[in-house]
């Protein structure tokens, strides 16, 4: 087990999402709001998202996940934390 304690979740941040140009961020927005769809989860401000899913917008994003987590912290749509979700793949 890790010393920092269990691996923290992918977070999305809907509202932070919601203000990027959609060049950047609308396949994300996309693949959120089907998740939202599915799971019939609309109210929230954020979104818990499935590590298999980081993997599956790596590629669409042609991007490692590591790449592709700093790209979204940078963003503002990931917290810091979630660099420690992915030191597991
Ligand atoms: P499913 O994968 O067959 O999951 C059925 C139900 O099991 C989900 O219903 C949820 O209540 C529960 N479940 C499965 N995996 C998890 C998990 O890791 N954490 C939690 N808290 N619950 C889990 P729900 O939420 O209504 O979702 C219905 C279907 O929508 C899912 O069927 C799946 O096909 C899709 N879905 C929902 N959220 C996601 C997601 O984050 N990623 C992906 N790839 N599919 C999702
Ligand atoms: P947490 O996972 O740390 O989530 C904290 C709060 O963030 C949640 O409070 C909710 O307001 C928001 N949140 C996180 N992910 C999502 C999401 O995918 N959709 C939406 N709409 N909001 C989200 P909440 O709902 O009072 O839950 C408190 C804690 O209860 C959660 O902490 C988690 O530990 C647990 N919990 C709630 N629902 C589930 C669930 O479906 N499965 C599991 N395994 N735990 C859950
Ligand atoms: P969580 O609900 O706290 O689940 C943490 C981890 O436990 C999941 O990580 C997954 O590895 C495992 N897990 C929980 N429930 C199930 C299940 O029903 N089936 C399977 N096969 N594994 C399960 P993961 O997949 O990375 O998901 C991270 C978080 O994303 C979940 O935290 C939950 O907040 C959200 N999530 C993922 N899938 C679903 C879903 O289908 N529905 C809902 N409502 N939330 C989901």
């Amino acid at each position: 087990p890790s010393p920092l304690g269990p691996t923290p979740k992918l977070v999305i941040d809907l509202e932070r999402l919601a203000q990027l140009p959609k060049e950047k961020a609308g396949a994300l927005a996309r693949y959120a709001a089907t998740i939202q769809s599915q799971r019939g989860d609309y109210n929230g401000k954020v979104l818990s998202i499935r590590q298999e899913d980081l993997r599956s917008l790596a590629v669409i994003y042609d991007k490692s996940p590591a790449e592709l987590t700093e790209e979204l912290i940078g963003w503002g749509v990931l917290d810091a934390e979630a660099r420690r979700a992915v030191e597991t793949f």
